[in-house]
This record gives C-alpha cells, structure tokens and sequence, in this order.
C-alpha cells in the first residue's frame, strides 16, 4: 500500500542545498498498516513494531533523490514510495560533521547539549590544552587489537534512543554497525549492546571492551566465513547503465582521488598498497555492502525483532562519504556508490520482511550532514564559487593558527577578526561575545554552541571544572562559498562554517 507523504515541498535554490542537508524518510515498511500508529488498542498492539531501524547515510545530500531518484529501484525506491519523505530537514548545527551528526540524531538534541560539538576539539584541562577526538577513550580498548586507541561514548552528555528503548523494556536489544566508530557508537547512546565497526588494520568488524571483553561466536564466524568473500572484489568497476552515464560529471577529472585513478574500473593492484588491501576496501562500495552483511548477521544471530520486547538497530552506511569526498558528489563513482547503496538496501529490507516480518519492522533514514560540490561541477541552480588559490590558503592558516592560540583575549581576538575581514573571501568574523550575547537568540549555530559549552555544559559535565578552548572568532565565508582547500573533506567542514538557513519541518527536541 502506498503512503506517499511529501512535507512543504523544498524547491533547490541557488546555494541553499550546500550545507548540513539532512534527508529524512521515516517509513513504515512494507504494509503500512498502522506500524507507525500509536494506538494502544488490542488490534493495534499486534502490529507494533518489533524492531526499530535507524539507518544513516553519511554525506547523503538531499538532491540525490531529485537527480537520481527515477534511477533507483531498491531501497530507496521502497522508502520513497512507502514512506514519509521530509524534504525541508536539516542538521540545525554549523559543525555538520559525522560525529556530530550522529549523536545529534541519536539523542534529539543540540550539541551543545549532548556534547559532540566537532569530530575533534580542545580541550583545557589541568594539563593545559588536550585535543580530544569524539569517541576515543584510553581507559578502554579495541577488543583483539589492544594497540588500537580505544573507544566508547563517554563524551556523549545526553541519553539517546538506544537508551531510551532499553530503560522502556530491559529485554530490548541494542545493535550497531557502521565503517566508522563514531557511526557505531554514537547512535547506540551509553547502551552496552552489540556494536560493531570496521577496522582496516584489524581486517575485521571490532568492538572496545566498553562493550564486551571478546567476540560472540557469530562475529568471528563472520570474519572467517563472510568477510572473505569481499576480499574477492579486488575491482570496483562501474554498475551505472550506459543511458545514465551523463548523469553524473565526466569520469576523468583532474581533481578527483589522486588525480591520477580517477576513472573506471578502480582496482587493488593499480591504487592499492600490497599488504593492506582492507585500507583499499575501505574506499571503496563495497564496504557498505560488507557493514549490511554484518547487519543481517546480528538481526539473524541475535533474533533482533523476534519477539515483542521492541530492539533498536542502527546501521550508518559511510560509503557515500568516503566516495565524496574522494571524487566529488556528482562524480560517476558516486553516482554508481549510490546505485549499488539503493539495491543493498533493497535487498536487506527485503531480508527484514523474511526474518521479521513485512509490517513488523519500522526504519528512519537520514543523513548525518550535506557536501559541498566541487566548484568545476556546479549543481544546477547552485553557485559553486571558486577553489580558493595557494594564497589563500596559506593566509587563512595562518589567522587560523593564531586564532587557535588565542587564550579569551579579547583585544587580540578583535585583531584576529579585523584581520579576517579585510581578507577578499571572507564575508564576516564573529567574536566569541557576539555569538554568546542574548540578542543572538537560539543557540542554533554551533558556534554559538561550541561558546556555549565552554559556559555551561562542560562545567556541569562529569568532567568537572575543564573548558573547552572554543574558536574565539568564527570564519564566515558566506559570500563566495569557495573552498581554499584541495579536499572535499575540508569543504564540508567550511561548508559547517556557514550557519545553514533554517528550513525545518521538526526541531530536536530540547531535553534541557
Ligand atoms: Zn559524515
């Protein structure tokens, strides 16, 4: 049965798709018949959901599914024409970056309030300035990789869903599984459940003792049985039909990857190092398709979704952001990422109807932030701006440098930002008063944010007295929205700068 129902239609406008664009489609899948209601009734109650799916798409931009949506025949198709789609979504945060992305989806509220303000940040302690990574944790370790850094969330401020589902119901289950462990761990909250992330220098999916103290049985029988199979596909060549090849930008552009492997077929032996073929994987597709492998183990291995005891599953898909940042998001080997992503997910909410049942399953879909497109490659309807010259770079670095020195120094923070202003890219600076003063309003810019930690979350925190050593004065590159950066990576991250334009069809809520 469809249920096809579109929000506030969205129209794409000049520059306002390039930042933190969050996609959400919540779809009650397969029958919608009242899996999503919540109704208490005997007839309702059978029908609830037994299990709870979370899926994230890191770096899906919005207009993925105005370009390419007719092309897709899999999963996305089936949420498209099944589910809810919220086209006027985005992360409300400046600093769209993963691990903030995430935990903000995972607990429903500003980073400010749940803590995860970057991917990485400083800060102060007795010790003086420390860097701090979002779920790096040295009391912990990598299970079976005792050298790794460990990891867990305790970082995170606020409980998440994952938490809220167990404290509702103690027999429900947690699960978790991504490439990335900020993808794992954040969404699974403080839950000690099963999660799961692929580590390269493993060559296998791991997990920290803040989890467990050694693998299940099943997961290492993946590892020996499953994760084999893809070591076969030492070559990732394009799945894209001919008709739709000129959909996405030409295959070999001198910006893209290396520069050098920038066209089909992309294989091991040419852009691989020898030894370290799980470091190539990594890049490639092909790992999504491994992170929903392992996902179908532990529904299959755990009995996720078999009894009424509702469980919580997330599974953040990292490909799309890898892919992009290493080719651009209008790139080909983008375009064919996204196609094989549509048929995976396909497949497993195929293998959710069988394993749990059509109509007893529910799964939310969004990104974690947008992407910038390179500026050669212009968006229709887009401004790209330009990619900012070696100058510029070198002249941003070294505000940047000095900025990040500055101890709450409020004259030569205003030389900082002076400084900043007169540069021909910069459109304006902001000082940490400025973002702090009441007339700012909400604290809906994560630099606001991030000021607002150093005042109040972290003083409050289990951390005790440490502050965080906040920007002093905030780039804002508005105007030209041009990246002096070479990577894609970096341009998201400028793309964070600018605080986004509200478009929202729901805020988080404020568990203040
Ligand atoms: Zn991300």
């Amino acid at each position: 049965m469809a249920d096809r129902r579109r929000t506030s239609r969205f129209r794409v406008r000049a520059a306002a798709v390039t930042r933190a664009t969050l996609l959400a489609i919540a779809g009650a899948c397969a029958s919608a018949t009242g899996v999503a209601g919540g109704t208490t009734s005997s007839s309702t109650t059978a029908l609830r959901p037994r299990l709870v799916v979370m899926i994230v798409v890191d770096q899906f931009r919005e207009p993925y599914l105005e370009r390419y949506g007719d092309l897709f025949t899999g999963g996305f198709r089936r949420l498209l024409d099944q589910g809810r789609l919220y086209t006027r979504a985005t992360h409300d945060h400046a600093i769209t970056e993963t691990a903030v992305g995430h935990a903000t989806l995972a607990t429903g509220v500003y980073p400010m309030r749940h803590g995860i303000v970057a991917n990485e940040w400083q800060e102060r302690t007795p010790k003086g300035l420390v860097d701090v990574s979002n779920v790096d944790d040295s009391t912990v370790k990598i299970v079976g990789s005792p050298t790794l850094t460990g990891v867990s969330p305790h970082y995170l401020m606020r409980t998440g869903l994952a938490d809220w589902i167990v404290a509702a119901n103690p027999r429900s289950q947690v699960a978790s599984v991504s490439a990335k462990d900020r993808a794992a761990v954040q969404p699974a909250a403080h839950a000690k459940g099963q999660v799961y992330w692929f580590e390269p220098r493993a060559g296998r999916f791991v997990t920290s003792t803040y989890y467990r103290d050694r693998y299940p049985a099943w997961s290492d029988e993946f590892t020996a049985r499953e994760l084999p199979r893809f070591a076969r596909d030492s070559v990732w060549a394009s799945t894209i039909p001919a008709a739709a090849l000129g959909r996405a930008s030409a295959d070999t552009v001198p910006w893209e990857a290396d520069g050098v492997h920038t066209s089909f077929p992309h294989r091991f032996v040419d852009e691989g190092h020898p030894g370290e073929y799980w470091s190539w994987f990594s890049a490639t597709p092909m790992l999504d398709a491994a992170t929903l492998a392992y996902a179908r183990t532990m529904v299959s291995s755990l009995g996720l979704g078999r009894d009424d005891a509702p469980d919580f599953l997330n599974v953040s898909l990292s490909q799309t952001d890898r892919v992009g940042h290493t080719y651009g998001p209008l790139s080909r080997e983008q375009l064919d990422n996204l196609l094989r992503l549509d048929r995976e997910l396909g497949e497993f909410f195929t293998f959710l109807d069988r394993t749990v049942g059509a109509g007893r399953w529910v799964v939310g879909l969004s990104a974690d932030h947008g992407s910038l497109v390179a500026p050669e490659t212009p968006w229709p309807g887009e401004r790209a701006g330009r990619r900012g010259t070696a100058e510029e770079k070198k002249m941003l670095t070294a505000i940047r440098d000095s900025a990040a020195k500055l101890e709450n120094d409020p004259a030569t923070a205003a030389r900082i930002a002076a400084a900043l202003r007169r540069l021909p890219f910069v459109a304006d600076a902001y000082m940490h008063a400025q973002l702090m003063s009441p007339s700012n309003g909400a604290p809906t810019d994560s630099f606001a944010v991030l000021e607002r930690r150093v005042l109040s979350s972290i003083a409050s925190s289990k951390a005790g007295p440490v502050t965080c050593a906040a920007p002093a004065t905030a780039v804002r590159t508005g105007t030209i929205g041009t990246c002096p950066c070479s990577s894609w990576g970096r341009v998201s991250r400028r793309a964070a700068i600018r605080p986004a334009r509200r478009r929202w069809t729901s805020r988080p809520r404020s568990r203040a």
